[in-house]
């Protein structure tokens, strides 16, 4: 049997200040997002960012299944974060993990903030991320195109939620971590923002930071969240462009 392994890096970052990817400290890997890639969810996008793949489902308001969760001032969010077996190297168990239990409640405390949940009493809303392929940064991954679906399916919000992890890698604070500088670095910390209103809804950390460390990764992360918040905008906007000249083709 073929065993695949992965190897422990000697640097994170050489001499030329360049990562194990290619990339430098400040840079994001490339981002790719589709708008309404599922048929049968009312909204949804579709993610990937450098080797991450994400897919991100909605539905709702919906009514409530079972009916005593309802509440009768606004709507209930539900999240689940799931890995597909496949996603990782090691195949993963299909049943969900106590991180994933936990990811799903952190995903949605970073989504809430951002929904008019008191437009709709007594419904819910059903947001779905699966990580069909892991690469590091997943959980800020999925927020990010949880949060394109939400608008896909039409749900009044305050703002997008970006999200992006910064962390320390052989004493550099890096942007966007793959799962090597994830593992072996020295500090990770995922953050989750409604760019435009300039307010954090997520705010992990592991590792240490100094507080001069803590501002430049903070600093970097939002510089972080600007670029990946211009990618979701854009194809939000290309997905509705789309929409409106087929039914302005089809009158
Ligand atoms: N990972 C894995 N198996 C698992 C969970 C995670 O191989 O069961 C990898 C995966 O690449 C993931 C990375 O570890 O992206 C980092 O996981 P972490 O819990 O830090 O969350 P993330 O960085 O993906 O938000």
């Amino acid at each position: 049997m073929l065993v695949r392994k992965e190897v422990k890096p000697l640097r994170l970052i050489d001499e030329d200040g360049l990562r194990t990817d290619g990339r430098r400290v400040d840079e994001l890997r490339n981002i790719k997002i589709d708008v309404g890639v599922l048929k049968n969810a009312d909204g949804s996008c579709y993610l990937e960012i450098g080797r991450n793949k994400v897919m991100a489902a909605v539905y709702g308001p919906r009514e409530v299944h079972p009916r005593h969760l309802a509440l009768p001032d606004r709507a209930i969010l539900r999240c689940r974060y799931h890995m597909v077996p496949f996603s990782v190297l090691e195949r993963k168990s299909p049943n969900p993990t106590r991180r994933e239990i936990e990811l799903s409640k952190v995903i949605r405390e970073a989504l809430e903030p951002a929904l008019f949940l008191e437009y709709f009493p007594r419904t819910t809303i059903d947001v779905y991320i699966e990580i069909l392929q892991a690469d590091g940064g997943t959980r800020t991954a999925g927020i990010s195109a949880a949060a394109v679906a939400l608008a896909d399916a039409g749900i009044p919000m305050r703002d997008l939620v970006t999200a992006i992890a910064v962390g320390k890698a052989d004493g550099h604070i890096i942007l966007d971590l793959n799962d090597l500088e994830d593992k072996y670095g020295e500090a990770d910390m995922p953050v989750a923002m409604m760019p435009n209103l300039g307010s954090i809804t997520l705010l992990q950390a592991d590792g240490e930071f100094t507080p001069e460390e803590f501002k430049e990764a903070l600093n970097l992360a939002m510089k972080g969240i600007r670029e990946v918040y211009a990618k979701q905008r854009e194809a939000l906007r290309r997905r509705y462009l789309k929409v409106r000249e087929e039914v302005e083709g089809s009158v």
